[in-house]
């Protein structure tokens, strides 16, 4: 693949945490994709750099979210269906009946 076609088909990078910077007072995100060589440097202080961007789960490939500070807390930040292989679609849906029955269905 040409790295203009690249540039095209890769529209949301995969962020994971590589190595914090010598001082220790930064932290160096990368790219997870093979192709790209894109990386962020964020402060430790304040990572509101890369806090509310865009970001592709770096296990399925598919899941697109957006990070938040907890997300940067971990090494890869995976979306909610990898960080909880548990819940399927059928276990959300048991679980929303459940609540129902706890809350009921509106005003009755
Ligand atoms: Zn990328
Ligand atoms: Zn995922």
């Amino acid at each position: 693949m040409n790295p203009e076609e690249f540039k095209k088909t890769h529209l949301v990078h995969s962020y994971v945490r590589s190595h914090k910077t010598d001082d220790g007072t930064k932290t160096i995100w990368k790219c997870n994709h093979p192709l790209c060589q894109h990386t962020v440097i964020v402060p430790n202080r304040n990572r509101s750099i890369l806090i509310g961007k865009m970001t592709l789960c770096p296990e399925c490939e598919k899941t697109q979210f957006i990070l938040t500070s907890k997300d940067l807390d971990r090494k890869r930040p995976l979306c909610p269906v990898c960080r909880n292989p548990k819940i399927t679609e059928e276990t959300k849906t048991v679980v929303n009946d459940a609540l129902k029955g706890i809350f009921g269905e509106g005003n009755k």
